[in-house]
């Protein structure tokens, strides 16, 4: 049997960052990806935040294709005909290192790819594995096809459902309150009419997130992020809460209903879709992940169920990148001993406990629980919505004061035992 030092399962931001790492110190890396290139089959919202790789990470950024830096955060809540937005710019966002981009998966996985292969390790599309091999519950290496490969070292980096994670027993059975499925369409527009629109100086981006009406009371939310020239548009929903519907919704009808809403008809007015995804994403948190090694295996990023709703945004792809990082050091720390077993490769555990990810886990391990709160995406935004049309109606009748009006309003909806009960809930986030 054909044997390299290692073999990564999977070309997206896990398995590439491992295998970056990897590539200068003298080891065979491969990385073995099922799709026609890196980034033909990922998927992200998308936006990374780079403060936290940078430490792990810091020599790719500057010819990196990311896409526009975030300036300006929005947040609108939608009610069935109405909707309020709250806009926050900060130029603390504007300055340079900036701490987030938008991305796009498809050009940006490749161009890694190709990096990764400059500095020395090989990156193999269009070959899927299809199993490990095993000696005396050893990993020795895997199975694609007829062929078989060995090495010291397998890293499952083979994502959100990965079977590598199953095949060596390394996780439990999945749950549908662990997954979100999203759905999001690329929209090409030109950069000037973008900048017109969301009001962006040349470069800059804008991430807005929507929750409410726009899910018909299925957990979930909506997003849409600037590109250099076009627009990312999409919508999750939580599986289970989606399973329980009835009457049954057609996910891909939301996404249509959601662009029909004149708040975003406007925004993608001229525009062409120009590509369509849709792509499972991780939420169990920190009580639902897989075992992350065994005797010569490890596994990264979404295959290690690392990824977080935090509510005000969505974190997956500086873990997958950072866990990919952490697994080489280990492999290079194993190397040195000689011994790709699973004391020796617990250190890779031990430096994503010391890392931001398995902390920002652990802050964030009651999420699921407040997300499971339908109130969120029903009652909450439709109330705040109909509050703002309140004050800001004027009819043939004499006005209330803006106090009396608010003030019954808030009473109706917020002063009883079940806002109270919400608001105990949320203080655990
Ligand atoms: C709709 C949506 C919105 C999101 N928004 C954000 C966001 O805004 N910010 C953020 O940080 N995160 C976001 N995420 C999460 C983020 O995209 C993921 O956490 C991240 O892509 C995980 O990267 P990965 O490399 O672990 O997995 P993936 O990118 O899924 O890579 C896994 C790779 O393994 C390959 N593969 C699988 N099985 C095999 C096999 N048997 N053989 C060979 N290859 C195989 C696949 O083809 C794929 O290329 C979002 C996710 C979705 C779906």
């Amino acid at each position: 049997m054909e044997k390299v030092d290692v073999i990564i399962v999977g070309g997206g931001l896990a398995g590439l960052s491992c295998a970056y790492e990897l590539a200068d110190s003298g080891m065979t890396v491969l990385v073995l990806e099922r799709g026609d290139f890196s980034g033909s089959k990922n998927v992200t919202g998308g936006r990374i935040y780079l403060r936290p790789i940078l430490p792990y990470l810091p020599d790719i950024w500057e010819q990196a294709p990311l896409e526009r830096h975030v300036t300006k955060e929005v947040f609108t809540a939608m009610g069935k005909t109405n909707s309020t937005t709250f806009e926050f710019y900060s130029e603390r966002f504007n300055q340079e290192p900036y701490p987030s981009y938008t991305i796009l998966r498809a050009k940006f996985d490749r161009w890694f790819a190709d990096l990764v292969t400059e500095k020395g390790g090989f990156v193999i599309p269009q070959k899927t594995v299809d199993d490990l091999i095993r000696e005396n519950g050893k990993v020795i290496g895997v199975k694609s096809g007829d062929e078989e490969i060995g090495a010291d070292c397998v890293v499952a980096a083979d994502g959100i459902l990965s079977f590598l994670t199953e095949k060596a027993g390394l996780r439990k059975p999945f749950q549908p309150q662990h997954f979100a499925l999203g759905f999001k369409e690329v929209i090409q527009l030109d950069s000037k009419t973008i900048e017109d629109r969301f009001r962006l100086s040349e470069n800059e981006g804008a991430a807005q997130l929507f929750f409410g009406a726009l899910t018909r009371g299925i957990m979930g939310g909506g997003f849409l992020y600037t590109n250099k020239d076009s627009l990312s548009l999409g919508l999750v929903v939580g599986l289970h809460s989606l399973n329980r519907k009835e009457p049954r919704e057609e996910i891909y009808k939301l996404l249509d209903q959601f662009k029909e809403r004149p708040e975003i008809k406007i925004l993608v007015k001229g525009g062409e879709v120009v590509e369509y995804s849709a792509h499972l994403i991780t939420e169990g948190g920190i009580n639902n992940m897989p075992r992350l090694y065994t005797d010569g295996m490890l596994v990264v990023g979404d295959a290690a169920g690392l990824g977080l709703n935090m509510l005000a945004t969505v974190r997956g792809m500086e873990y997958a990148i950072v866990s990919g990082v952490l697994a080489a050091r280990a492999i290079k720390g194993a190397k040195e001993r000689n011994d790709f077993s699973a004391s020796s490769l617990v250190e890779y555990e031990k430096l994503l406990n010391d890392s931001f990810i398995l902390k920002e886990m652990n802050t964030f391990k009651n999420t699921l629980a407040v997300l499971e709160n339908e109130r969120l995406f029903t009652k909450y935004p439709q109330v705040i919505c109909d509050l703002f049309e309140k004050v800001m109606w004027v009819d043939e009748n004499p006005k209330e004061g803006i106090y009396k009006t608010k003030m019954a309003e808030l009473k109706k909806h917020f002063f009883n035992i079940e806002t109270f009960k919400d608001w105990l809930m949320f203080r655990k986030i």
